[in-house]
């Protein structure tokens, strides 16, 4: 059985913990390898090695630290395929998501190449009789990026790709479900140029996690997965003195306008539903057709939409998605389903039970579509986290501008319309941090940040772009005078070379 350690100063490292837990292959459901769970004690040695390789780091001219970044850039495309098909075997997305994964973590590292102007700081010549004023932006020393398992290659580098950019260590602890993208990216890193502990990977689950947040040398958390979990590591990093950003979970709202492009709505909505089995962020997991006959023009499309859809394995070109990520998850979301039929949910598709054929043990959901769904319903509130869509009817704009806003989750939202004036408002009141206008996914681009509202995001800072940036470093600002010296032999006359 393959056994994954961690990377630690520079080297692949076995794991000294009795702990470990298996990783599947959710397209056969059998255990594929197994990673170890770190401790406290590795923890402390990959910390001693990142603050270590930080100080000269940090010193670096940011165009030296641009060109390692370049240079990883490289490496990851040259690797694209393979570290896809690896994301694909321990995720489950099909490969074309698996090769997006990584790309968007790409976009991130392209705009941290250009980190010798981002990072430039601000003067003021003459703020005063003779004084000028001028502001830098230090690097924090080492930092910690725990993540999620759902985009294993993108959001590990939406974090170090900041971090270390600006002149940080970094420690990364992915998902223990799906781990080996990023000791590759962290590996490759190494490979590409990087110094040694600057960028190294640790695995575990909450007992290394409590360490990260309790660790004194390590000054910054930036987290992203559940929000329970982001709200806890949130209190405890900052309770520690640590700066921390944690994005939590969502459920994201497609509002569709009696004039919409219906034929443009369902095509985008189908993929923001159950693509990559609606194990992402920013899908569209809640529709909410406005008006009278709105939702019948809705389903007329959707439904043979969705009869058309392929499940296949990860590999299989033609699927449209993949199988979940866990049988446990697979799991929750047909406990899901029970529920909302139980709170009174029209079940029109149902994927409860669903085999593929020569894969009957993986963790596959067929595609299911919720009608009825009411907002006093749980399961409207709960995040399912897969190939699940509920239509939430509603009778005006107000309902569609308030039911997003309501909720307790911010990140995405979408509305569908062809009035320029309603989306202009629409954007302008709801209370959701990312919102798409005939765009499904309004995931910002690499130069812009991304981050949710409410229970979505704790903490002031967004991922990526210049919030990501202004994170992971802090401002001093020198106010200097130079006055004309008093004596001769004074140090302050101006020498005259
Ligand atoms: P998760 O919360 O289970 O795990 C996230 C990280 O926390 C992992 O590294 C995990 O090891 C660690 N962890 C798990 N249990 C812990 C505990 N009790 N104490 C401390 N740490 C713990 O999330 P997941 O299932 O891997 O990912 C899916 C979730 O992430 C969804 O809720 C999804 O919406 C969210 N997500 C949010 C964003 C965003 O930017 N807002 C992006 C991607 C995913």
């Amino acid at each position: 059985m393959k056994q994954i350690g961690h990377f630690i100063d520079g080297a692949r490292v076995a794991g000294s913990s009795s702990r470990s837990k298996d990783i599947f292959d959710p397209n056969t459901g059998a255990v594929q390898a197994q990673v170890n769970m770190a401790t406290p004690s590795e923890l402390d040695a990959a910390v001693a090695s990142a603050a270590a390789a930080q100080i000269e780091w940090g010193k670096m001219n940011p165009q030296k630290r641009s060109r390692v970044m370049f240079a990883f850039k490289e490496a990851v495309e040259a690797e694209m395929d393979s570290l896809a098909a690896m994301l694909s075997s321990e995720h489950g997305k099909v490969l074309a998501d698996s090769r997006g994964d990584v790309m968007r973590g790409i976009d991130v590292i392209e705009f941290a190449c250009g980190i010798p102007h981002g990072q430039k700081g601000e003067h003021t010549y003459g703020a005063g009789p003779e004084i000028d004023v001028y502001s830098m932006r230090k690097p924090l020393g080492v930092v910690a990026g725990i993540t999620p398992f759902n985009f294993p290659a993108m959001i590990p580098m939406w974090m170090f790709g900041m971090a270390i950019a600006t002149g940080n260590a970094c420690i990364l602890k992915p998902s223990e479900k799906d781990p080996s993208v990023p000791m590759r990216l962290a590996e490759l890193f190494f490979e590409a140029g990087g110094p040694k502990g600057l960028l190294q990977c640790i695995n575990g689950d909450k007992e290394i996690v409590d360490a990260i947040c309790d660790h004194p040398t390590i000054k910054a958390v930036s987290f992203v997965g559940s929000s329970d979990i982001a709200q806890y590591v949130y209190s405890r990093a900052t309770a520690n003195g640590k700066r921390a950003q944690c994005m939590g979970g969502a459920k994201n709202h497609g509002i569709i306008m009696p004039d919409a492009n219906m034929d443009q709505a369902v095509k985008d909505i189908l993929g923001a539903a159950f693509g990559s089995a609606g194990e992402r962020c920013m899908a569209l997991p809640v529709v909410v057709p406005v008006g009278e006959g709105t939702a019948e023009k809705f389903l007329e499309k959707m439904l043979p939409a969705i009869d058309a859809m392929t499940l296949g394995t990860s590999t299989d070109p033609d699927a449209d998605y993949g199988p979940v990520v866990t049988q446990v998850h697979k799991e929750s979301i047909e406990a899901n389903i029970d529920k909302a039929v139980k709170e009174g949910a029209k079940v029109l598709r149902d994927g409860r039970g669903f085999k593929l054929q020569g894969h009957e043990d993986g963790f596959f959901v067929g595609p299911t579509l919720l009608d009825n769904v009411t907002p006093d319903m749980e399961t409207y509130h709960d995040e399912i986290f897969g190939p699940v869509l509920q239509i939430v009817r509603a009778d005006t704009f107000e309902d569609a501008v308030r039911l997003p806003s309501e909720h307790q989750y911010g990140n995405g939202v979408a509305i569908f319309t062809q009035n320029g004036r309603a989306a202009r408002e629409f954007a302008d009141r709801v209370e959701v941090g990312m919102v798409g206008i005939n765009v499904p996914i309004p995931v910002p681009v690499s130069y812009h940040s991304f981050g949710g509202w409410k229970r979505s995001a704790f903490g002031s800072a967004n991922q990526y772009g210049m919030e990501g940036l202004r994170f992971y470093t802090k401002v001093k600002t020198v106010t200097q005078r130079w006055p004309e010296g008093e004596t001769e032999d004074s140090a302050f006359i101006i020498p005259r070379f």
